[in-house]
């Protein structure tokens, strides 16, 4: 484990960090990119509104925003990338001729990281640079840590009910359908009996990377438990999920997984009209997995109102 989140700190650092900068004097922006472009991939903005459009584009590691801007102040423009959810989390430097103590504060009020005055000094801007560099992606490493399993590199139990719970909603409020699949692995604890914990282990991976591959970028999949993983897609009915679940399950079984014949059994539900919960979807999913186990395993079940709840594990 220790080793795979060694190898997705490796990916980050590997990756050339961009930076946008935001300035309407061309010489400026002229002196600042010759000082970044050996070293980072380097965007530039003339005008706030440019400022915002590019940074939800490019998505860049770091912003450096002038204050004085032909259309709206540096301040606005940080305003609007910190209420924004996809350019949030995006660090913010000022670069500015403003050397007043009160744009300084208004700076750092408005969610700036830094602030740095002209003339820059090329030492000082790259050192600042480089540490809220460090610092984003850090930050970066953590949130990914902390919603994603590492064994998998799947969602986690915990980020997945995050997740989904706003794809509940969203189904709800538009009436479009939603379901679930539970996936289970048949008879798990005899390959790890057999093979040990290490082979156990890269069949969870195997069978996590058949999933990844099997199902659109929009579907959610998550690592459920050990051996136990989570599908939630929108706009999808319960007969094609139960279609999509058949399609997997037999991807799954024709694929030797480390010379292993490997079977997984699958529970399908869908969101009901009466109860528009996570909860609900995910135990109705669980009860339909059960009576797949019941059955003789190496099968899909979709869920029926017939089926006593609860009744899985
Ligand atoms: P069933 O067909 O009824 O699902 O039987 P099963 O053996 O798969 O189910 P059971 O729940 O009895 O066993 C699951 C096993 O999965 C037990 C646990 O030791 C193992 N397990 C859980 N997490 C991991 C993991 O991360 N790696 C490995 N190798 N094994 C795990
Ligand atoms: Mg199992
Ligand atoms: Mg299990």
């Amino acid at each position: 484990m220790e080793q795979i989140n060694k190898r997705r700190a490796a990916d980050i650092e590997i990756k050339q960090s961009t930076i946008l900068i935001v300035d309407d004097d061309i010489s400026n922006v002229r002196l600042m990119a010759s000082l970044l472009e050996e070293d980072y991939d380097v965007k530039i903005a003339t005008t706030g509104s440019q400022c915002v459009s590019l940074a939800v584009k490019h998505q860049p590691d770091l912003i450096l925003l002038d204050i004085m801007l032909p259309d709206v102040s540096g301040f606005d423009a940080c305003k609007v990338l910190k209420s924004v959810e996809e350019t949030n989390e995006i660090p913010v430097i000022f670069v500015t001729g403003l050397i007043e103590i009160g744009d300084e504060e208004e700076g750092f009020k408005v969610g700036a990281v830094d602030y740095i005055t002209k003339p820059v000094n090329s030492v000082i801007l790259r050192a600042r640079i480089n540490t809220h560099l460090t610092l984003k992606k850090q930050n970066d490493l953590l949130r990914e840590m902390a919603i994603r399993d590492p064994l998998t590199g799947l969602f986690n139990r915990h980020s997945m009910a995050d997740i989904s719970d706003r794809m509940v909603s969203r189904s709800a409020r538009h009436q479009t359908p939603l379901s679930a699949l539970m996936i289970d692995i048949d008879l798990f604890k005899n390959i790890n009996d057999t093979h040990g914990h290490l082979v156990g282990d890269q069949v969870i991976q195997e069978v996590a990377r058949i999933l990844k591959q099997q199902f659109r970028r929009e579907d959610m999949i998550a690592r459920y438990g050990g051996e136990e993983f989570l599908v939630v897609m929108e706009l999808c009915e319960l007969r094609q999920a139960m279609i999509k679940a058949e399609k997997v399950r037999l991807v799954i079984k024709d694929s030797m997984i480390n010379t292993l014949k490997v079977t997984v059994s699958i529970g399908v539900a869908q969101l009901s009209a009466e109860d528009h919960n996570y909860e609900s979807l995910v135990a109705r999913a669980d009860t339909a997995l059960y009576q797949a186990k019941e059955g003789g395993r190496n099968q899909s079940v979709a869920y029926t109102k017939d089926m006593s709840m609860p009744g899985a594990e």
